[in-house]
């Protein structure tokens, strides 16, 4: 069975294929996080979602080009700069780092690429140009640059095409100089904002003048030149698709001709109480909040995993509770497993990762996966107190665990206690040696030993202990 996927741009779940003809390379672009708190875990469902559609490209065999980028400068950002009285990169490189952090401690394999909006003021600058140049953009008197939605649509081009907007109701010449605004206002948008005394040292030259980019141009600017001017999948959680990801469309299709993104992919919300969890309703929690409250990065993972990714979910700290006795249930399994393996190893159970990967390909049904998970460790558990003492099957029943938790990403406890780096490089030795890419292999096991960390080929499987 194919990857089938849910498409905001059709509506529909289609058959995910790639525009590479070779069919191996996908690019993906996740719009990151705006760098002016720490992302609570409402953010984190939807990058944790992204994983999962990344890891999931890579056990059905694609080879993923992954961008994530960093929005380091916007409206939000620009206002606790002034109010903290500090400078846009000491501000926003504590939040950055934080939040690689969190990523790691959340088992998210790590973006191939993370730009920085303000590293790429040349790329946007040269695409506002070029929508003035089609005259599609216009400088208003404000000094600012604008999106003009008539001219857009004048050269045959469709606004509105992630959801159904009343474009009738729209006001001619009606502009939103900020980047957030509801559809009911939809109008023309800012790409470049004059420089204003509020923007502080924030501010960068410009053949319009003096000032900054709007959010939603900095994400087509760097999406453009990390994957091209037609790239395979954009993701990001419901609340972007307007006007975010439709400015998007229409900021890259009015300035390339071309058409954008094949594949656009939404993730629903967290909830808190039935309510969207927000910073500005204060209903939010950290990561961090909740290691300090004794849970682990994995098993907020798993509790951000256990549910289908368009559906809403309601967060409770019970259901973190709930996690921790789930996942226990899957390492005792584990445990006992690699205890009957000892030294021998095997390969996967096929037929059970063909039932697994169904459950991923049908739009990554996950509650259907973690179903059957718990049905085989049952039927694991039953087996194993039935007396079952063969050290292959044991570690055939491993080696499918390791295979279905590389789409899973939450280990077992004693690779938890592993940094992820060191696991992430490990994994990348084991992928080099799939490939018989073994000088990779050899210089990555050098880089580890570099790093303090053996790694041992046991018939079990790999083991990394500290030098
Ligand atoms: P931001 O840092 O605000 O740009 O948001 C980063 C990502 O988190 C975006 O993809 C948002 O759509 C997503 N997001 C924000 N709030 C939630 C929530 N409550 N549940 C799931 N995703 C969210
Ligand atoms: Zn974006």
């Amino acid at each position: 069975m194919a990857l089938k996927l849910f498409n905001t741009l059709t509506r529909s779940v289609q058959e995910f294929m790639p525009l590479d003809p070779a069919g191996k390379k996908v690019g993906m672009y996740c719009c990151g996080p705006t760098v002016y708190d720490f992302a609570h875990i409402g953010n984190w469902r939807t990058f944790v979602f992204a994983d999962l559609v990344r890891r999931t490209l890579e056990f059905s065999g694609y080879d993923v080009q992954h961008v994530m980028n960093i929005t380091d400068v916007e409206d939000k950002i620009i206002k606790r700069v002034r109010e903290n009285k500090t400078t846009l990169r000491e501000f926003t490189g504590k939040f950055e780092t934080a939040f690689l952090d969190d990523l790691k401690a959340l088992g998210c394999r790590e973006p191939h690429q993370k730009p920085r909006a303000t590293e790429y003021i040349p790329e946007i600058i040269a695409l506002i140009e070029k929508l003035v140049a089609r005259g599609i953009a216009y400088k208003a008197a404000d000094g600012s640059v604008y999106f003009s939605i008539t001219k857009y649509q004048g050269c045959g081009c469709h606004y509105g095409q992630l959801l159904k907007l009343n474009l009738d109701e729209m006001r001619a010449g009606e502009r939103v100089a900020s980047d957030e605004y509801e559809k009911e206002s939809v109008a023309d948008f800012a790409l470049w904002k004059a420089r204003v005394p509020d923007d502080g040292d924030v501010f960068w030259p410009s053949p319009f003048g003096e000032g900054r980019p709007g959010w939603h141009i900095e994400c087509s600017a760097m999406s453009i030149k990390a994957l091209g001017e037609t790239f395979d999948l954009h993701l990001g959680g419901e609340d972007l698709k307007f006007p975010h990801h439709e400015d998007e469309i229409a900021q890259s299709e009015g300035a390339t001709g071309k058409p954008f993104v094949k594949f656009w992919l939404h993730g629903a919300h967290l909830l808190v109480e039935g309510k969207k969890m927000s910073k500005s309703l204060g209903n939010f929690f950290t990561l961090r909040d909740l290691l300090a409250k004794g849970f682990t990065g994995r098993e907020v993972r798993y509790l951000l995993l256990t549910a289908h990714y368009r559906e809403t979910f309601n967060f409770t700290l019970d259901g973190l509770a709930g996690a921790k006795t789930a996942l226990a249930r899957i390492d005792e399994c584990v445990g006992k497993l690699r205890e009957i393996a000892g030294n021998t190893s095997a390969d996967a159970d096929k037929s059970y990762l063909d039932q697994f990967s169904s459950s991923l390909d049908d739009d990554l049904n996950i509650s259907g996966l973690w179903g059957k998970v718990f049905e085989w460790v049952r039927l694991l558990n039953t087996k194993i107190a039935n007396g079952e003492k063969s050290a292959f099957w044991a570690a055939r029943q491993l080696a499918t665990w390791q295979k279905i938790d590389s789409v899973l990403g939450i280990g077992t406890k004693s690779e938890a206690e592993v940094p992820a780096e060191i696991s992430s490089l490990a994994e990348g030795r084991m992928k080099a040696k799939w490939a018989k890419d073994f000088k990779r292999a050899d210089a990555i096991r050098d880089e580890l030993k570099a790093k303090g960390w053996v790694i041992d080929d046991t018939p079990k499987g790999i083991k990394l202990r500290k030098l």
